[in-house]
């Protein structure tokens, strides 16, 4: 069961939280020597579900000159045992040098950490509030234990956290049996680019045919192979194109071969010509993928046709990056699928791709980020207040999605969003990989 821990410094009210939230009757707290111990554990409820409580109270009645010392090692022991931790202050008091000293215990542990000011009644404690963000746990949930406040909102973080734990821990079941999966890779691109042939070189074998007419027909929809010690199952294209006689057509109908194929994979590759310039079908089947959120790598073929490689390469990250800013700095590889160059590189890019598409990053790592950009580009004041991006987490992966919890999420410009995306890139390597970004108000 999910396991909850209490921890504060004396008197910030922590056994009150304890009876409060396991339903015991309020005059067992009162501090009667020997009544308390150093440790308490009560049934309760998260969402509905069984969960232990952790009570790490009494330590108010240990011997003066032990009491730090025995404080820091039971609240240590309680915080590694417990899956999340309700981090107590004083709300009245406000942040004391104490509260730090246990903050940093309860953050270095790496569990979920929700703080709570307490005595917060009624409008008391209100500075208290405030100044408990500066702990950098978090937002603060004011409650008053003794008189039932906020006691509901303190129930929906619990529950928010124990559901992040549980996707979490799909997450890590699912990467777990991913490792024996092979990855799904998708090659698209135009009529003649030369996907077979990249196909065929990929499979080691002649399973489709290629030839000079584009809208070949191909029987082959997806094989197995390994590249490197990589397992991957590639998926081809081709197979809706049988019907396609003419030119016109196969051009039409690969658009919903690719998108039938992007729906199958999770790394799409997508196949360009050297020798030709970047065309609106190319860049409608790659903006499909993106749109799918699949991780995505760009493969230049028939390179070995290129005199001027250095020029061509330029041209082909500016153009890319300029017509297609929402997968700005995907990664490109230049290869010749018949010749095979580059090909072990383009497979290497590939599984990197799927790794970043699958990534998950801490919520201290996060946020420590988050206030970096915003002290180095604080967001915009319209209405003369300015908003205030208070928290992000990441709820999920494939591909990677954050909430960013802030003040007015409505008034957030499109352009402060662009801001944020384009740094998360940067400061977490996501390149080829689409980034979700929601805002909510927060809380
Ligand atoms: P698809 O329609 O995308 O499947 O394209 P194909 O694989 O059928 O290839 C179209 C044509 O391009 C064929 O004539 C291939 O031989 C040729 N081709 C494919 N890859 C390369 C390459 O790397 N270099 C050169 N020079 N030609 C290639």
């Amino acid at each position: 069961t999910l396991k909850v821990a209490i921890v504060g410094r004396p008197n910030v009210g922590k056994s009150t939280l304890f009876n409060r939230l396991t339903g015991r009757k309020l005059a067992l707290v009162a501090p009667m020597p020997g009544l308390t111990r150093d440790r308490r554990e009560g049934a309760f409820e998260v969402a509905g579900q069984p969960a232990t409580l952790i009570d790490t109270a009494g330590l108010e009645d240990a011997e003066a000159g032990s009491i730090a010392e025995r404080m820091r090692v039971q609240s240590e022991r309680a915080i590694a045992e417990a899956d999340i931790v309700l981090f107590v202050i004083d709300a009245r008091v406000g942040v004391t040098p104490v509260d730090e000293m246990f903050a940093d215990i309860a953050r270095q542990s790496g569990h979920p950490v929700i703080l709570v000011a307490n005595k917060a009644e009624g409008s008391a404690g209100e500075s208290g509030v405030y100044e408990a963000y500066s702990l950098g746990l978090g937002d603060p949930v004011a409650i008053s234990a003794e008189h039932g406040e906020g006691i509901g909102d303190l129930h929906d973080r619990l529950e928010t956290e124990a559901e992040a734990l549980l996707r979490a821990g799909i997450a890590e079941a699912e990467a777990a049996e991913a490792e024996e999966r092979p990855i799904r890779v998708a090659i698209i691109g135009r009529p003649n680019a030369g996907k077979s042939t990249l196909f065929n070189r990929l499979a080691g074998e002649e399973r489709a045919i290629t030839g000079p007419e584009p809208g070949l027909t191909r029987d082959a929809i997806a094989i197995d192979l390994t590249w490197g010690d990589q397992a991957f199952k590639l998926y081809d294209t081709a197979g809706l194109r049988r019907r396609a006689r003419v030119h016109e057509e196969a051009e039409k109908l690969s658009v919903s071969d690719a998108l039938r194929a992007i729906r199958f994979a999770e790394v799409v590759i997508v196949l360009l010509e050297a020798d030709r310039a970047l065309e609106k079908q190319d860049l409608h089947i790659a903006a499909l993928a993106a749109d799918e959120g699949r991780a995505m790598v760009i493969a230049i073929n028939k390179w070995d046709l290129v005199r001027d490689k250095d020029a061509k390469r330029q041209e082909f990250r500016a153009e890319i990056d300029r017509l297609l800013p929402q997968i700005k700095g995907v990664p490109m590889v230049a290869i010749s699928a018949l010749t095979g160059r580059g090909l072990n590189q383009l497979m290497a890019q590939v599984g990197k791709a799927y790794e970043l598409w699958n990534a998950r990053f801490g919520t201290g790592k996060l946020n420590r980020w988050l206030s970096e950009v915003v002290d180095a580009h604080p967001p915009p004041a319209p209405g003369g207040r300015r908003l205030k991006l208070r928290y992000i987490t990441q709820p999920g992966a494939r591909p990677p999605r954050f909430v960013v919890f802030c003040s007015r999420p409505e008034a957030v410009p499109a352009s402060y969003e662009r801001y944020l995306i384009n740094s998360l890139r940067d400061a977490f390597d996501l390149w080829g990989v689409p980034v979700r970004l929601f805002l909510r108000k927060g809380k």
